[in-house]
């Protein structure tokens, strides 16, 4: 019998949790990985970014293993469907994989586990994509951690060489099965049309980041002109490059890195422990604000067409790249929240369309705080002035100008609201809805 490893957010195959167990248990080791008709079959964009990522990462994957003498399996349809049908076309002995904090994959994988169970397979899981998770970092009264600060403070206390260590997954690279032994079946990876997808044919950043960038991070990071943050985002969430091998580069180079990446694992404790952020406030109190949500606002917002360069030029780099920088990313949420009164769910929804580096527990996170309805959130009378960040992190207006090249023209619409209207309105109605 062989073993499986089913790679979901961590396309490699150094420094694998789930990986390395499998191959060190020393039977043979089969990668399969399921294109899970579920999500795709919802995502709006038929060019989508990350369909495309991953398609050439599994691509990549298989010319690894072929290299070896091995290979993977990918399949498109339901992961339950595909995990019994290949249970049943191979004698499998157990299956290995790396813990997902999302509700959809617990749940997903809680069923998979109880079919493997009636057949006598095992299902073990990992931890892989964080540092620490689950009860790994809590509070001196052993609570989870709601408020940042003190939990990153006790994440980099505990940070050893325990923690961020790569697993040696090279030294057993001998146990991938060999394809030779497994006589008979269909090894090829469906196309992209096939799964109803066109490529975009874009390129996407490198998997690494050098250490000047770091050094300079903390200087340069708020710098939306500037190349001054990693763009790593991508490779984070679909796990190809090793969070531990990006820890200890940060522990080298720079404090400020590193807690960016000990943000990461405090939105994921957070799905853990709280999936009713997925859909709801973290903080029940600010579920009801009344929230406009009017459709011309919402599109205007979305195409960068507000008449705030800065919003707009926020948008547009989502729009035409898939990604945009954080310094801008607060401002463009702030702005669909509060000076337009938008349900965050909404403007969530249109990043987790949009974002290459999307994720759920991140981008969640992040949406709550800004709207103020998270754990650790920005006080809900605290607006940003679009104006002011713009002068104050794009003086020159280098970045404004080269995503909305007509802001200072006729053609350029006028501002959607006026902002000192529209804070106050923002705070009005928040308070109206609290106090009720
Ligand atoms: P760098 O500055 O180089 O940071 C390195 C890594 O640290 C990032 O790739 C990311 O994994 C992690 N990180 C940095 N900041 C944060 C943060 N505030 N929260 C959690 N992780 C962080 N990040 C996502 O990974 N996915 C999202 O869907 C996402 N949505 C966001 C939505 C809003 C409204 C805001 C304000 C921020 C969001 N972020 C999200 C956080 C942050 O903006 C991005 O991680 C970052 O801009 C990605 O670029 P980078 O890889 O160059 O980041």
């Amino acid at each position: 019998p062989i073993s499986l490893v089913w790679l979901r957010r961590d396309l490699r195959l150094h420094d694998n949790a789930a990986l390395y167990y499998a191959l060190k248990s020393g039977r043979p080791v089969l990668p399969i990985f399921v294109y899970d008709r579920l999500i795709l079959d919802q995502l709006e964009d038929r060019d989508d970014r990350r369909v495309e990522f991953i398609h050439r990462e599994i691509q990549q994957l298989q010319a690894q293993l072929h290299q070896m003498g091995s290979t993977i399996i990918a399949r498109y349809g339901r992961p339950i469907d595909v995990l019994k049908q290949v249970v049943e076309e191979f004698a499998v002995a157990d299956v290995y994989t790396n813990y997902d904090y999302e509700v959809y994959a617990k749940e997903r994988d809680a069923v998979v586990k109880a079919m493997l169970a009636e057949r006598g397979i095992g299902f073990h899981t990992f931890k892989d994509q964080a540092i620490f998770d689950r009860d790994e970092v809590l509070t001196g009264g052993g609570k989870p951690y709601t408020v940042f600060t003190p939990y990153s403070r006790n994440w980099i206390g505990k940070l050893n060489d325990f923690y961020v260590k790569s697993y040696p997954t090279e030294t057993y690279f001998a146990n991938f099965v060999k394809t030779s032994a497994l006589g008979d079946h269909d090894f090829t990876i469906p196309t992209l049309e096939e799964m109803n997808f066109r490529p975009k044919g874009e390129s996407y950043p490198v998997p690494t980041v050098d250490d000047d960038l770091l050094q300079n991070y903390e200087e340069m990071r708020n710098i939306p002109a500037q190349p001054g943050t990693s763009e790593l985002g991508i490779h984070l969430r679909f796990g190809t490059i090793s969070i531990r091998d990006l820890v200890r580069q940060a522990q080298a180079t720079s404090e400020r890195f590193l807690t960016e990446l000990a943000w990461r694992d405090f939105y994921f404790q957070i799905l853990d422990h709280f999936p009713h952020v997925e859909k709801h406030a973290f903080r029940r109190e600010y579920e009801n604000i009344p929230f406009l949500n009017r459709a011309e606002d919402i599109e205007r917002w979305q195409n960068g067409e507000t008449g705030y360069p800065i919003v707009d030029a926020g948008m547009r780099q989502l729009n035409e790249t898939g990604w945009m920088h954080n310094r801008v990313r607060l401002v463009v949420a702030s702005f669909c929240v509060k000076h337009l009164l938008i349900d965050w769910r909404i403007g969530e929804a249109y990043f987790a369309r949009k974002l290459r580096d999307y994720d759920l527990a991140a981008n969640n996170g992040n949406w709550q705080w800004i709207a103020g309805t998270g754990n650790d959130a920005a006080p809900y009378f605290r607006v940003f002035n679009p104006a002011e960040q713009a002068r104050k992190f794009d003086p020159k207006g280098i970045y404004i100008r080269r995503w909305v090249p007509e802001f200072d023209s006729l053609r350029y619409p006028q501002p959607i609201v006026d902002h000192p209207m529209a804070r106050q309105r923002a705070i009005d109605t928040y308070k109206k809805a609290l106090n009720r």
